[in-house]
């Protein structure tokens, strides 16, 4: 049973809302079933007819999200993987020893780690920048990627894609962006100039807080693209008919989910500037942000649903707050629908570049006037 493509002259909302939906049903289900078959039959003649062999080549179980995912990102495909991880270290491993990478210092701290120890072993030349001057002073040599996350994790720096882009280009280099925290709702890269978006769909994309799951999108397919295809496909790390199927069932309420998560955010980051307990309120959103002009170019509709707090009075009085709160859990990810409260630098640990008086928060879905009380009786505490 193969699912129906997403319709391209559908508005991004109605494509999501749609999810994949069954067209050659005999039952005309409104939404996918399960597919679960890891096998495919061979005609007498050796062939294939179902266009399937085996189910770590790619599960039918991918086809509508896959889809979904290609038309709301704008590229030529996509892929789905087990993991954020999984689909940042295809990518990596499409690379040719003795490749050259640019990274950007702030970014999701343990895809960081990875990169460092994966250069070191496939001898990969690695040159982290820490604003868009440096990353075009890398770029005068040539280069064969550049890595951006914008915005950036934890401190949420903006990383100009457009510019990025072409001086990746000039430089002989692919483009790839982290989009998970701004998501297709807020961003896409690909208009941008990017070559490939990544996500870690455990976060918005999917929502709930119950699959961990990754997804890249490409502008073309390409030799690059196809050794990507054949790192998942040999090396294995693809995502179960369950966890897909879980994916396209929350991508369809993104864009209410992340629209409404982002709301908040912008109201809790202008509740708490100037905040007498709050040093710094790190979002892009708000004017103060050193990155907002270019956020406010190149993300459309909301400025995404993450913000941190740099607390007055330091690591302490940080902690204390992030033990004092009720309606944000402590917990470590983000993107779902439940908000979520870190104290960054301990999860990230010895090296880390965050500010150790910082708290990241995931803002979700529940009434922003319980959000803002839960952080003020939080830091009233302190
Ligand atoms: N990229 C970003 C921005 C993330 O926040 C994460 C996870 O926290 C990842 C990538 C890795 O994704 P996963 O946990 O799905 O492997």
């Amino acid at each position: 049973m193969s699912q129906s493509p997403a319709v391209p002259s559908l508005a991004p909302e109605t494509q999501a809302a749609r999810g994949a939906v069954p067209v050659d049903s005999p039952y005309r289900d409104i939404v996918p079933p399960l597919h679960l078959a890891t096998t495919f039959e061979r005609a007498g003649d050796g062939s294939y007819p179902g266009g399937r062999v085996y189910s770590r080549d790619g599960s039918p179980a991918y086809d509508g999200p896959e889809a979904l995912l290609k038309e709301l990102e704008g590229g030529a495909a996509a892929a789905l993987f087990a993991s954020g991880m999984a689909a940042a270290s295809a990518v990596l491993q499409a690379l040719k020893p003795g490749a050259r990478v640019v990274a950007p210092r702030a970014m999701y701290w343990a895809l960081r780690n990875w990169m460092i120890q994966f250069a070191a072993n496939w001898q990969l030349t690695l040159d982290f920048f820490a604003d868009d001057a440096e990353l075009a002073a890398l770029l005068q040599r040539p280069a064969d990627l550049v890595w951006l996350e914008t915005p950036a994790n934890p401190t949420w720096e903006i990383t100009d894609i457009a510019a990025a882009a072409k001086a990746a280009h000039a430089a002989g280099a692919r483009l790839v962006v982290d989009s998970t925290v701004p998501t297709p709702v807020f961003t896409r890269p690909l208009e941008l100039g990017a070559d490939i978006v990544m996500h870690s769909a455990t976060k918005y994309l999917n929502g709930h807080s119950d699959v961990v799951a990754g997804a890249l999108v490409t502008r073309a397919v390409d030799d690059f693209w196809q050794r990507i295809k054949t790192v998942r496909a040999l090396g294995g790390a693809v995502l179960g008919p369950f966890e897909a199927w879980l994916l396209a069932r929350g991508m369809r309420t993104l864009f209410p989910r992340v629209r409404t998560a982002a709301a908040s955010a912008a109201a809790i980051a202008s509740h708490f500037h100037g905040h007498a307990k709050v040093s710094l309120v790190l979002y892009p959103g708000l004017p103060s942000h050193p990155g907002h002009a270019v956020a406010a170019r190149q993300m459309q509709g909301g400025f995404g649903a993450m913000l941190s707090l740099r607390i007055a009075g330091g690591e302490a009085a940080a902690k204390t707050v992030a033990a004092r709160l009720q309606v944000f859990q402590r917990a470590t990810s983000l993107g779902s629908v439940e908000s979520l409260v870190e104290h960054r630098a301990s999860v990230e640990g010895p090296g880390t570049f965050c500010p150790d008086d910082l708290l990241r928060l995931s803002v979700g879905i529940e009434a922003t006037a319980d959000l803002i009380a839960d952080l003020e009786q939080a830091l009233a505490g302190v």
